[in-house]
Parts: C-alpha cells; sequence; structure tokens
C-alpha cells in the first residue's frame, strides 16, 4: 500500500514538516564514494545491476564534496591521506553523514602500524560501521538502511548551526 492508503476520504493528509523533511533526506542520499583501497570495488559493486542501491534512492554517486551528503569512507586510511579525507567532509554542506566501510576504515583492520590511522572516527563523526574485509555490498546496502532509520528520527533544526566537533588526527 503507498501513500494513498493514507488520505483521508477528502483526500487529504496531515503529518509533519520534520517527518517530510527527513524523509526526502533519508531516500534521496547522494554519496560521496571515499574509495581508498580494496573495499571500494565492493562498493562500486554495490551500485551495479545486481545489488542496484538505487532501489533505496542512493545510487547518484558523485565526485564532488559540494553535491553529496553522505561520504562513504572505504579502505585503509593513511594518516596522510586522513588530512585529504577529512578536508573533503568538511567541503559537503550540511546535513551531511558518514560510513565506515571496512575494518580498515573501522578500526585500522590488520594494519596495526605507524601509517595506518586506527579508525576514521578519530577524525569524522561516524554514523555507522560496517564490518567486514571486505563488506559485502549487502552488507553496505544495510548500512545504509540503518542510516536510513537514523536520519528517520532527526528534526530538520537538529542541523541548524550545527559546530564541528573538534576532531583531530594526531600523529604518531
Ligand atoms: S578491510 Fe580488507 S578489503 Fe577493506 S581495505 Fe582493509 S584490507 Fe582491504
Amino acid at each position: 500500500m503507498g501513500l494513498e492508503s493514507k488520505l483521508t476520504s477528502d483526500g487529504y493528509l496531515t503529518t509533519k514538516l520534520d517527518a517530510v523533511i527527513a524523509w526526502a533526506r533519508k531516500g534521496s542520499l547522494w554519496p560521496m564514494p571515499m574509495g581508498i583501497s580494496c573495499c571500494a570495488i565492493e562498493m562500486m559493486s554495490a551500485v551495479d545491476p545486481k545489488y542496484d542501491m538505487s532501489r533505496f534512492g542512493s545510487e547518484v554517486m558523485r565526485f564532488t564534496p559540494r553535491q553529496c551528503d553522505l561520504i562513504i569512507v572505504a579502505g585503509t586510511v593513511t594518516y596522510k591521506m586522513a588530512h585529504v579525507v577529512r578536508r573533503i567532509y568538511d567541503q559537503m554542506p550540511d546535513p551531511k553523514w558518514v560510513i565506515a566501510m571496512g575494518a580498515c576504515t573501522s578500526s585500522g583492520g590488520m594494519y596495526r602500524s605507524y601509517p595506518v590511522v586506527q579508525g576514521i572516527d578519530q577524525f569524522l563523526p561516524v554514523d555507522v560501521y560496517t564490518a567486514g574485509c571486505p563488506p559485502r555490498p549487502e552488507n553496505l546496502i544495510n548500512a545504509l538502511m540503518e542510516l536510513q532509520k537514523k536520519i528517520d528520527g532527526t528534526r530538520a533544526r537538529d542541523f541548524q548551526d550545527k559546530k564541528l566537533v573538534d576532531l583531530s588526527i594526531s600523529n604518531n
């Protein structure tokens, strides 16, 4: 049953503006594909005809941060690269969200060594973590659905004058 099932006999429905805005935002996420290493191959698969992430309104990957509201970080993030990822995130307009795809992105994975950041939550506010090395496309789609649930509970004014968390990347 679609929207028409909610209509009254007079042909109107009542809702809250916050609910409409959240509904529109969650159904039109435009990802910035921050593919850094091997996890990115599975990210590409998620938008192919087999897995078809467009079913969730999120197939329009953009390579300019100004047109994105979701950054999917997929791969091993080194300290040198972390500054680039943070710069791209900073250039995205609010509201914006972050998915950490895979073990390396979430925790450094098997690379417990000095050049690798041990989790992007050291410099980005991560909304959803995706397990796996690499995560399968279904897992990324599941992360997207989890993010949609999170967005569903937001109010438009939650993002007004939002201060960026002061996250830093300490070199070791
Ligand atoms: S989690 Fe595995 S597949 Fe993903 S970037 Fe790290 S080593 Fe590669």
